[in-house]
């Protein structure tokens, strides 16, 4: 039996256990074993936390600090987070099964929300108003919220605690982070390279556990400003409303069921390639998965059949090797999940052409691996075109023009992504146009940069995370107004 790492919390600048001196395991989902004992935080932890980030934003050392040598700060700990890529890579695909060449990618990309965002810092500016009153100087600040909270799911961990603190660290704020309890290490390793840049006690702090025990009240702390959140329609709504009990400041992204479309006049060995990227990276755990696949009918037969040819050559297996391209599913309970999509699927009437069940043998190891599913002819009011699997599973819908198209994509309650596939500049632009979603691809899939807004319409989510306006999620604006008059004027009249 493997020795268990042993992890403890980061709180105002000490490394702890939980109060209650609780533990749980976690796993890694390839071999299926423990590998790491994780502090299981509660009530009194959260409040520690709280306490500390509190103490820490009214900190001269932090409070204190002029917006540049905050910056500098942020630069300082994305340089650690590239230097320690590779061993932050190996340690998330140890907890969520995700492949070393996606987890890397993520951690090679990463420093560059701190630079960014590092580098707004000092650019955080009010403006001096041309007020119409001539004795009356009057200017605007954006100030920090105060404490936020940052909860994380877990299929890419650092990027979605990167997505959150970059900007609200730039904006002047603290935190206090609550990982996913399926993939905790990552963000208590992270938490060493915050001590080391050299971040004061208590700006960053790291708290494990469940969603239930620490996670609701952290959200429901009076002292909380803000809550960042990433992760799932119900986490999403249950935050939202313990959220508003104190009016605090939310961005939630939320799930989805993205529509990727082909037209016949796509790039047919691209478009194959977008929607497999769409579906089948990370074995389809993305927020942003491609999961209903529109195909104009004129090519529908055909496509499909690439497809099918190209998807069942995906090679399973041990996500930490270079040669695989699906690797297994994270969460007991989403393996459960997607198998259950698969049988409703079959049970709604839809036709399973690729795939349709759990894979096992040859290189699959100890892990809960899916095959690369797809099922064809699927209507678009069929529950596997309208709600999110969060697995390897395609629903492919055909469709005969770009009204209809549309009307389909549309016809969701979702709005996260979309892609399309064409060659003609003015279908492209008319469709992103008419597309209902936070994101729209054309002839690419899955893009994303610290320097475009990401984040979900409708029921994907509110607000909106990267590019330069994210830090306006983290700040509050307040008017200042100075009279320069030598009297008061008449009192019983508002000015
Ligand atoms: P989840 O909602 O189960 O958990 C997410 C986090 O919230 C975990 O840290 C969990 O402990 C915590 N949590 C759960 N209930 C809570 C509560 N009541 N109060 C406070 N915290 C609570 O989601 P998951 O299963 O970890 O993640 C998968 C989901 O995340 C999918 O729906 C996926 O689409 C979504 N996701 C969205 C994005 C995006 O950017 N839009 C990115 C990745 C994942």
């Amino acid at each position: 039996m493997t020795q268990l790492q042993h992890y403890q919390m980061f709180i105002g600048g000490q490394w702890l256990e939980a109060q209650g001196e609780e533990r749980f395991d976690s796993f890694n989902p390839y071999t299926g074993e423990a590998w790491a004992s994780i502090p299981r935080a509660r009530q009194a932890d959260a409040d520690k936390a709280v306490a500390a980030a509190a103490s820490a934003f009214h900190s001269p050392a932090w409070a204190g600090l002029s917006a540049s040598a905050r910056g500098r700060l942020l630069c300082r700990l994305g340089d650690l987070i590239g230097e320690h890529a590779e061993h932050l890579a190996r340690i998330e695909v140890r907890d969520n099964g995700k492949l070393y060449s996606e987890m890397l990618g993520q951690l090679r990309n990463i420093p560059q929300y701190f630079y960014y965002f590092g580098g707004l810092a000092d650019k955080i500016e009010g403006a001096v108003l041309p007020i119409e009153k001539p004795d009356t100087f009057t200017f605007t600040r954006h100030e920090p919220l105060g404490v936020c909270v940052a909860i994380t799911a877990w299929n890419s961990p650092l990027l979605l605690a990167a997505n959150k603190l970059a900007p609200g660290l730039a904006a002047g704020n603290t935190f206090v982070l609550k990982p996913s309890e399926y993939t905790s290490a990552s963000s208590l390793e992270f938490a060493r390279l915050v001590e080391q840049a050299g971040f004061p006690a208590g700006v960053v702090n790291v708290v494990t556990g469940f969603g239930n025990e620490v996670g609701e009240p952290l959200v429901s702390h009076r002292k909380v400003r803000k809550v960042a959140f990433t992760g799932s329609e119900a986490g999403g709504q249950r935050i939202n409303e313990a959220a508003a009990r104190d009016f605090k400041r939310v961005t939630l992204e939320l799930g989805g069921k993205s529509p990727n479309i082909v037209f016949d006049d796509a790039h047919l060995d691209n478009a194959v390639k977008g929607v497999i990227s769409g579906i089948y990276a990370a074995t389809g755990q993305t927020c942003v998965a491609g999961s209903r696949l529109l195909v104009q009918r004129s090519i529908y037969a055909a496509f499909l059949e690439r497809l099918v040819a190209f998807a069942s050559r995906a090679k399973l297996g041990d996500p930490m090797l270079p040669g695989t391209q699906v690797g297994p599913v994270t969460t007991p309970a989403q393996y459960r999940k997607i198998l259950d999509y698969i049988d409703i699927a079959k049970a709604e009437g839809a036709r399973c052409i690729l795939g349709g069940g759990p894979a096992s043998g040859g290189d699959c190891g100890q892990g809960q691996f899916v095959q690369p599913t797809i099922f064809a002819d699927v209507h678009n009011g069929m529950r596997i075109a309208q709600e999110e699997v969060f697995g390897p599973v395609l629903a492919c819908i055909p469709f005969d023009d770009e009204e209809d198209a549309l009307r389909i994509a549309n016809d969701s309650l979702y709005g996260l992504a979309a892609g399309v596939w064409t060659q003609s500049m003015a279908r492209s632009l008319k469709m992103a146009q008419r597309l209902e979603a936070g994101m729209v691809w054309v002839n690419t899939y899955r893009a994303v940069s610290y320097m475009a807004p990401f984040g979900g319409h409708k029921r994907s989510g509110m607000g909106h995370e990267n590019g330069a306006e994210a830090i306006r999620e983290y700040l509050q604006v307040k008017s200042v107004w100075i009279s320069t008059g030598e009297e008061v004027p008449d009192p019983f009249v508002m000015r």
